[in-house]
């Protein structure tokens, strides 16, 4: 009994009392969140490297909370996924973006990012489908990115769900690739139609061995037939080395930071392949 009391004290130290309650409140504001219109979308455009075409863009979720300003995707994606929120947030970014890129040129590409929760649900080919349906966006202009953690448990409704989204026509994209513990056996495990290699790369690109990486990376892509593009690109010469190596697409603050919804439809209208 007294080493549970002992236990109880620590749990509810100072420190750790705010930290929970903080928590608390996050979820709170979280949850009615939806309800009050506090989300949007931006776009991010995504280049093709060899024809300097625009070819689509990654709709990025966004948080406008009257109390706390504007919150980052990195942390409040994490608790809606703990609550169970991601599943009705997640519902309606695919039908905001597919919304969106039905106003876009035709055969220009939106990628949407989902998360293992949605994919666990079991509901989510249906709310892809409805998805595309209410937009009237075909199949082959949307892309889904998933990261590691989705194909982590390789529980049989992810497989499932992931194979009847693909013969529809759906592509697949396997999001920060190589900042995971496995990418290639993912890669060998899961039909992936696109490699988005993880900005941090990117980053530290004039470094020798990352350098190496990234060839190597793009090489694989290339024996696979497999689209490969380079994330977080912000300089000239990041872009003029993807190049040389092959790289199909990129996406950066070079290329075009995320924006808002008829911003990026204007850029998509200017810079889209004639
Ligand atoms: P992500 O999918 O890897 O998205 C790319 C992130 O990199 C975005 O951050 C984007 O703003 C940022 N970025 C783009 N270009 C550059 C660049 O040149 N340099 C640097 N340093 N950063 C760049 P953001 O919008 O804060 O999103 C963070 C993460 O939140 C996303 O990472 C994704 O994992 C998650 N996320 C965003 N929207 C959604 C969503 O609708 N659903 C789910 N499940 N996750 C989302
Ligand atoms: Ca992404
Ligand atoms: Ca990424
Ligand atoms: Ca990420």
């Amino acid at each position: 009994a007294k080493s549970e009391g002992r236990n109880l004290y620590r749990f509810f130290e100072p420190g750790m009392d705010a930290m929970v309650q903080a928590r608390r409140a996050l979820e709170v504001d979280l949850g009615t969140a939806l309800s009050r219109q506090e989300f949007d979308l931006d776009f991010q455009p995504i280049m093709n490297i060899a024809s300097g075409e625009i070819v689509g863009a990654e709709a990025l979720m966004r948080w406008h909370s009257p109390e706390r300003g504007m919150v980052a995707p990195d942390s409040f994606i994490p608790v809606a996924e703990e609550t169970g929120l991601i599943v009705p947030l997640g519902e309606w970014a695919l039908r905001k973006a597919c919304t969106a890129a039905a106003r876009w040129p035709a055969g220009l590409r939106v990628a949407v990012n989902v998360s293992a929760v949605q994919l666990k649900s079991g509901s989510f080919a249906r709310s892809v489908i409805s998805a595309l349906a209410f937009s009237g966006v075909p199949a082959g202009r949307l892309e889904l990115e998933i990261t590691e953690t989705v194909l982590m448990d390789e529980s049989e409704v992810v497989l499932r769900t992931l194979r009847q989204l693909r013969e529809l026509g759906i592509r697949i994209a396997l999001d920060d690739f190589g900042t995971g513990y496995s990418s290639l056996g993912y890669l060998r495990r899961f039909p992936v139609d696109k490699i988005k290699i993880d900005r941090s790369f990117i980053h530290d690109l004039s470094n020798r061995d990352t350098a190496a990486i990234v060839r190597t990376v793009i090489g694989l892509g290339a024996e696979l037939g497999i689209t490969v593009t380079a994330e977080g690109v912000e300089t000239e010469v990041q872009l003029d080395i993807l190049r040389s190596n092959g790289c199909t697409e990129a996406q950066g603050f070079l290329i075009g930071a995320p924006s808002k919804a008829a911003e990026i439809q204007r850029l998509l209208r200017s810079r889209a392949p004639h």
